[in-house]
């Protein structure tokens, strides 16, 4: 019986309005037109500078996704993301699964990770939030209410670290792509099964589609405030 109160309260409830603010978030980019490439897990050394040196030369615009650790362990990458004009969003410090820890851990890693990357920031705009693997629990759905996190999702997985080629990875967006997606792919690796060039192909290949297309990309922040 405590067990399902706790499930329900815990677990179930903030399941539920994550939804919804979900729901709302995809909805605001698709009115706005605009779509998105995100990257999380990062900064990596492996793939980072590669996915950099893509986007700078296609001339175009993402949104990266640190964890709070990585960013520690590379600050010269984290420069290098916001120097040559990228955005920068909070992930957490390390990553903690919401559903699967108490209360006190999953919102000490939220409030680690939040002022980590915020040293690294140049914007006073509010920072953009992305919850580990989507999930939030009671404690951390009160957490991001009360700190005023601007949630951000996704609505494009190609889930890039278990492809073992960056064509699947490139033809499964460029599929789905249209105005309103917010293409989540990986940077960062966490100890998953698939080579980091998997993900830096599929960026090359989609770029060049997106180019193809006469498509433009934004930051996520300027895809859910309008002004690109
Ligand atoms: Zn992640």
């Amino acid at each position: 019986m405590l067990a399902i109160i706790y499930i329900n309260i815990y677990i179930l409830i903030p399941w539920l309005v994550t939804g919804l603010i979900r729901k709302r978030f995809s909805s605001i980019i698709k009115r706005n037109g605009c779509i998105c490439l995100t990257f999380d897990d990062g900064p990596d050394p492996g793939s980072t500078p590669q996915i950099l040196e893509l986007l700078n030369t296609a001339g175009t615009k993402a949104t990266f996704f640190l964890l709070g650790e990585n960013a520690e362990k590379y600050p010269d990458i984290v420069r290098k993301i916001v120097d040559t004009g990228h955005e920068i969003g909070d992930h957490s410090y390390r990553h903690t699964h919401a559903w699967k820890c108490n209360p006190f851990q999953s919102v000490v890693d939220l409030i680690r990770g939040g002022r980590t990357i915020e040293k690294y920031r140049k914007s006073k705009e509010p920072i953009l939030f992305r919850p580990p693997y989507g999930k939030l629990n009671l404690a951390t759905l009160m957490y991001t209410f009360f700190a005023r996190k601007r949630m951000a999702f996704w609505n494009v997985d190609p889930k890039d670290y278990q492809q073992h080629s960056g064509k699947i990875v490139a033809d499964y967006v460029i599929e789905r792509i249209s105005r309103g997606s917010v293409i989540l792919l990986h940077d960062g690796r966490r100890n998953m099964a698939s080579s980091p060039d998997v993900t830096v192909s599929g960026v090359r290949l989609i770029l060049e589609a997106v180019i193809g297309k006469g498509l433009t990309l934004n930051t996520l922040s300027e895809a859910i405030t309008g002004n690109s």
